[in-house]
């Protein structure tokens, strides 16, 4: 059996959860194993803020602080999880050397007054090249074979869409020529760092944010894995966030199409894009808890007859916004080529889309983040005919099923139970898959619909 496990940083909190984990890896002792690591809990986010505070207003005596921090977080790490004294000075050596790197970076960054989005991803790589030599050096503390290495080191070649890059196709069989020797012949445990791959000028990249799951899935699809386990802190896919519906139940298994709607629509399942590359060979990617490891988790994997439920769970995203394009007598295609190329080329990450047929009516869901930047490339369509509004404060709420597809009159109990609830309805999407129906609220009723629609469906109930 050939396993990736994935260790998010919840899992990574301090050096009392780095050795559990490493214990956990050890007691799979007859698989061979890749282990791919997130940064330690809480670091990519300093990360970042700590570059834009260099940017904007730099102090070389914020800086000494911030790596004082990040030292002293990951010495204990390695004071508690490195049980050999002499694995423990390499791995003390290691990390000072990447420690004094990123000073020089911050400081770089603070003196030039420029933040690039190449230099971003290079700063937030550092979350994983620290975190990855310390599991590994636990590992090997504890008799497992281990070397850590970096996603330029396996051949996670990427383009150069900095802040969200972009694997190229050859990356499986450079992953696999280079990791199939390592668990074959050497019958080693290497411990990958998420999230990060290499363009091919050599320049740090990142895959976006949660893309340590998207590591793990290539990785696993390159080496014909049999499972990929994403460990995490909760015990499996849930029907809601149950911070809103403390009802919400554990899915045992759901089916790759519903998985990747619901992380598309906020549920942190995984990273969106991870599910491509297991689909394509049918691997099963498996959510469990680390730190309850005998729960079942969930499976996510090609669809099976239990996963038949008309709703099977529920998303919302709350930090979005729309931007309508309206309009009368147009061709429609061309505009909508226009729309969509502006929006493109500025990198607006776009979630949902409706248009009504009668007149060019258009509506774009976007990230709250990007809704100026989206407003401001379509505003020039403006003629006198055609007009672009913008609506803040909005959430999407998104129902998921396979089961939805064939059934006839889920959209209308969705729809009907929201009006018996006088909750208003702004925008509605349901693709063609009719595997979810997705819709548009004011922020401020988001999560009362997901509280009707998980009581409407009968979601608390087993
Ligand atoms: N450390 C990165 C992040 O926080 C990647 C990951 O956790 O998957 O986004
Ligand atoms: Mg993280």
């Amino acid at each position: 059996m050939r396993v990736v496990m994935k260790f998010g940083g919840a899992s990574l909190k301090d050096g009392e959860s780095i050795f559990h984990v490493a214990n956990l890896v050890k007691k799979f002792e007859e698989y061979e194993k890749v282990v791919v690591v997130s940064a330690m809990a809480g670091v990519t986010d300093s990360l970042i803020e700590a570059a834009t505070k260099c940017y904007k207003d730099f102090s070389s005596s914020f800086i000494k602080l911030f790596i004082a921090e990040l030292t002293k977080k990951h010495y204990e790490a390695i004071s508690t999880a490195v049980k050999n004294p002499d694995i423990q000075t390499k791995v003390f050596e290691k990390i000072d050397k990447l420690l004094d790197e990123l000073e020089k970076v911050l400081l770089g960054i603070g003196y030039l007054g420029e933040l690039t989005k190449r230099s971003m991803d290079y700063i937030q790589s550092f979350g994983e090249r620290l975190s990855a030599p310390i599991v590994s050096a636990s590992l090997l503390s504890i008799g497992v074979d281990s070397v850590a290495l970096t996603g330029g080191d396996v051949g996670i070649i990427t383009d150069r869409n900095f802040g969200r890059a972009k694997p190229l196709p050859e990356v499986y069989s450079t992953v696999k020529s280079r990791l199939d020797p390592l668990l074959r012949i050497k019958k080693s445990t290497p411990v990958i760092t998420g999230f990060i791959g290499v363009a091919e000028d050599g320049s740090i990249t990142t895959l976006g944010r949660g893309g340590s799951d998207l590591t793990a899935t290539l990785i696993a699809s390159a080496l014909d894995a049999d499972e990929v386990w994403l460990w995490k802190e909760v015990d499996g896919v849930l029907t809601t966030d149950p911070k809103i519906v403390p009802e919400a139940r554990l899915i045992p298994e759901i089916s790759y199409q519903e998985a990747m709607e619901l992380s598309h629509f906020g549920a942190k399942i995984l990273h969106p894009r991870a599910i491509e590359p297991v689909m394509r060979k049918g691997i099963p990617v498996r959510i469990k808890n680390t730190f309850n490891p005998d729960a079942e988790g969930t499976v996510i994997k090609r669809e099976s007859n239990s996963s038949k439920d008309i709703v099977k769970a529920l998303s919302l995203i709350e930090k979005v916004a729309i931007v309508n394009i309206s309009g009368a007598g147009f061709d429609f295609a061309e505009i909508m080529s226009d729309v969509f190329r502006r929006l493109s080329r500025e990198r607006v990450n776009v979630i949902m889309v409706s248009q009504s047929s009668s007149e060019l009516n258009l509506s774009i869901v976007v990230d709250e983040a990007d809704i100026d930047r989206a407003y401001s490339a379509l505003k020039p369509l403006e003629n006198g005919i055609v007009s672009v509004k913008k609506m803040d404060n909005i959430a999407v709420v998104s129902a998921v099923g396979s089961g939805m597809a064939g059934t006839p009159g889920v959209a209308g109990r969705i729809f009907s139970s929201l009006g018996r609830n006088k909750i208003n309805v702004i925008m509605i999407s349901q693709s063609c898959s009719e595997f979810n129906v997705s819709f548009a609220v004011s922020k401020k009723e988001g999560k009362d619909a997901v509280r009707v629609l998980h009581k409407e469906f009968e979601l608390e109930k087993a």
